[in-house]
C-alpha cells in the first residue's frame, strides 16, 4: 500500500499513523475531550491509516461561535473578494488534486483511476463555478412608480451545518461549501466518521485562502458531533447529504427550530432501455450509470434495471459480459476499476441482499452472487460486481437501497407498465431512459418521478445543473446557481419612499 499523506497539521503523537485534528477560527486543535476515532482503510480490514480527533458537542459548540463571529465580516465584503478566494481555492485543490485522489481512494475504497481523480476534477470545477456565479446574487427592483425604490437583497442565511455523507465525500463537500461561501454564509462542516481525510486535507486547503471561522471542520460521530450540530441554536441553515432515515431527523430539528435544511437522500433509480436503444455505446452507458465502478455506493446509482422483452436477452448478456470483465482491486492500484466497500457494516448488508437474491427461486444470478472466498480480496471488504435477472418490481432487491454493486433487471414490455414500475418507489432521486426515438425516451423522461433525468447517457453531476431528489429522495436542489440562491441566501424587500 502506497505511503499515505502526511497532513501539515498532524500535533499528537499516535504511533505511526498520522492524527488529524481539527480546524476551528483557523487553528488545527484536538477535540476538548481528547477523543480520537480510527480510520480504516476498506482496503485491508483492521488496517488503521489514520486516527482523528471526535468532535464532541463542545467541539461544535466552539466552531459554531467562530462561524458566527466569522459571518459579518465576510458577507460584508464585496463579491468579488469571496470570488477570488474561491478561485484561488480551486487552482490549489488542482495543484494538490493527486495528494487528495490518493487520500480519498484510501478512506473511501473508492479507486483511484475511474473514481477518485474524477472526482477531485469536478471538485475543482465546483469551486471554479461558485466562483464564477458569486456575483450573480443579486435583488430585483420593481417598476413602482416615482415616488418610490422597492427592491430586494438576497443575503446570506449565516451559518450552515453541513453534514457529509462517506460515499463521495469530497465532491459533496464540493456541492455545499463554494455555494455557501460564494453566497457570504460561513460553514461548519462535519465529515463523515468513516471517511473524512481527504475533507480535512480540503478544509486545510481552503484555510489558507479564508478568513479564520468562515470554514470549520471536523470529523465526528453522527450521534455526537452531527447530533451537536443539527440541534446548535447558533446554526442557521442544516445543509444534509445522507440516509433518508437520518434527514427525516434533521429535518425534524430543523422544522422545530424553524430553520431552512436541504436534504440529499437515498435512491433506488430505473433505468429503462427501449428496442432501439441497442448499440454499441448502450452498455458503456449501463455500467456508468450502475456507478459499479464506485462499489455502487452512489444514490444515483441506476439500480433496477428495466429491459424490454425484445432485446432483454441480448443486452443482459453484453452487460454481464462487460461487468464481469471490470478489475476489482485495491483502491490505490491503477488497473482497479472498482475498490472496496467502505466497511464491515456495509460489507454485511450487501452480503445479505445477495443471500435472499440467491435463495430466490424466482431470480437468477446472471452474474456473481457471493463475495471472494480466498485470494487476496478477502483481506479487503471487497464485492464483485453482482446481477440478479428475472426480478420483478416489488421484490425487496428492487425495492431498496443495496448501497453495493448489485443490479436488479426486470423485463417490460408496456411503456405505460415500466413507468408505473419505475414510479412505484418512495425514492425520486434519478433515473435514466435510452432509446433512438426523442419522442418516446423524452415523453417517458417527463412521465418520471425523479430530480435527475438523463436520457442515453449515465455519468455523474455537471457543474451548473439542477441536483436533487423528489419524494424520499430529499428536499432542496444543489450544484446549480438557482440552487445556491435558493438553499443559501434569504430575500429582503426594501421599499422607500422618495421625496422628489
Ligand atoms: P448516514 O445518514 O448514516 O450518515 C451521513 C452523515 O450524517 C454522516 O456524517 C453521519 O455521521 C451523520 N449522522 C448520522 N447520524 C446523525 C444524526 N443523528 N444527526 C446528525 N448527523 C448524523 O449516511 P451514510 O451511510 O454516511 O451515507 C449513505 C447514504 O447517503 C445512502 O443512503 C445514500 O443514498 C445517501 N447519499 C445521498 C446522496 C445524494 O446526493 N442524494 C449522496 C451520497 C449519499
Amino acid at each position: 500500500m502506497t505511503a499515505l499523506h502526511t497532513p501539515a497539521h498532524a500535533g499528537i503523537p499516535a504511533g505511526d499513523v498520522p492524527t488529524w485534528t481539527m480546524l476551528v477560527d483557523g487553528a488545527w486543535t484536538p477535540a476538548a475531550s481528547g477523543a480520537l476515532d480510527d480510520v480504516v482503510t476498506p482496503a485491508h480490514r483492521g488496517r488503521v491509516i489514520a486516527r482523528v480527533a471526535r468532535a464532541g458537542r463542545e467541539d461544535v459548540d466552539r466552531a459554531v461561535r467562530a462561524a458566527r463571529a466569522a459571518f459579518g465580516p465576510w458577507s460584508g465584503e464585496h463579491f468579488t473578494v469571496r470570488q477570488r478566494a474561491l478561485a484561488r481555492i480551486a487552482d490549489a485543490v488542482e495543484a494538490r488534486s493527486e495528494e487528495l485522489a490518493r487520500l480519498t481512494a484510501a478512506d473511501t475504497g473508492n479507486a483511484l483511476r475511474t473514481q477518485a481523480r474524477p472526482e477531485v476534477a469536478t471538485l475543482v470545477d465546483l469551486f471554479r463555478y461558485f466562483a464564477g456565479v458569486a456575483g450573480e446574487v443579486k435583488g430585483t427592483t420593481l417598476p413602482a412608480g416615482d415616488g418610490q425604490l422597492q427592491y430586494t437583497r438576497l443575503e446570506p442565511l449565516g451559518v450552515v451545518g453541513a453534514i457529509l455523507p462517506w460515499n463521495s465525500p469530497l465532491m459533496i463537500a464540493g456541492f455545499k461549501v463554494p455555494a455557501a461561501l460564494a453566497a457570504g454564509n460561513t460553514v461548519v462542516l462535519k465529515a463523515a466518521e468513516d471517511a473524512p481525510l481527504s475533507v480535512l486535507l480540503l478544509a486545510e486547503i481552503c484555510a489558507g485562502f479564508l478568513p479564520p471561522g468562515v470554514l470549520n471542520a471536523f470529523s465526528g460521530l453522527g450521534r455526537e458531533a452531527g447530533a451537536a450540530l443539527v440541534e446548535h441554536p447558533g446554526v442557521d441553515k442544516l445543509s444534509f447529504t445522507g440516509s433518508t432515515e437520518v434527514g427525516r431527523g434533521v429535518a425534524r430539528h430543523a422544522g422545530e427550530r424553524l430553520v431552512p435544511a436541504s436534504l440529499e437522500l437515498g435512491g433506488k433509480n430505473p433505468s429503462i432501455v427501449f428496442p432501439d436503444a441497442v448499440g454499441d455505446d448502450l452498455v458503456p452507458g449501463l455500467l456508468a450509470s450502475s456507478r459499479f465502478a464506485r462499489q455502487g455506493q452512489s444514490c444515483t446509482a441506476g439500480s433496477r434495471l428495466f429491459l424490454h422483452e425484445d432485446v432483454h436477452d441480448e443486452v443482459l448478456d453484453r452487460l454481464v459480459t462487460a461487468m464481469g470483465a471490470l478489475t476489482v482491486g485495491d483502491p490505490l492500484d491503477e488497473a482497479s476499476d472498482i475498490g472496496a466497500v467502505i466497511n464491515a457494516k456495509q460489507f454485511g448488508a450487501i452480503d445479505d441482499y445477495l443471500r435472499a437474491g440467491r435463495e430466490d427461486p424466482a431470480m437468477s444470478t446472471a452474474l456473481g452472487g457471493t463475495a471472494p472466498v480466498d485470494g487476496p480480496l478477502t483481506e479487503g471488504y471487497y464485492h464483485l460486481p453482482t446481477v440478479f435477472s428475472g426480478a420483478r418490481n416489488e421484490f425487496r432487491l428492487a425495492r431498496e437501497e443495496i448501497f453495493g454493486p448489485v443490479l436488479v433487471v426486470i423485463p417490460w414490455r408496456e411503456v405505460d407498465d415500466v413507468v408505473r414500475m419505475a414510479n412505484d418507489s418512495h425514492y425520486g432521486l434519478a433515473a435514466y431512459v435510452w432509446g433512438r426515438d426523442l419522442d418516446r425516451t423524452l415523453t417517458t423522461a417527463h412521465r418520471l418521478q425523479a430530480g435527475w433525468i438523463q436520457v442515453n447517457q449515465g455519468g455523474g453531476q455537471v457543474v451548473g445543473q439542477s441536483y436533487g431528489g423528489y419524494k424520499d429522495s430529499g428536499m432542496g436542489r444543489e450544484v446549480s446557481l438557482e440552487g445556491m440562491l435558493a438553499g443559501f441566501t434569504q430575500t429582503k424587500q426594501v421599499n422607500v419612499r422618495l421625496r422628489g
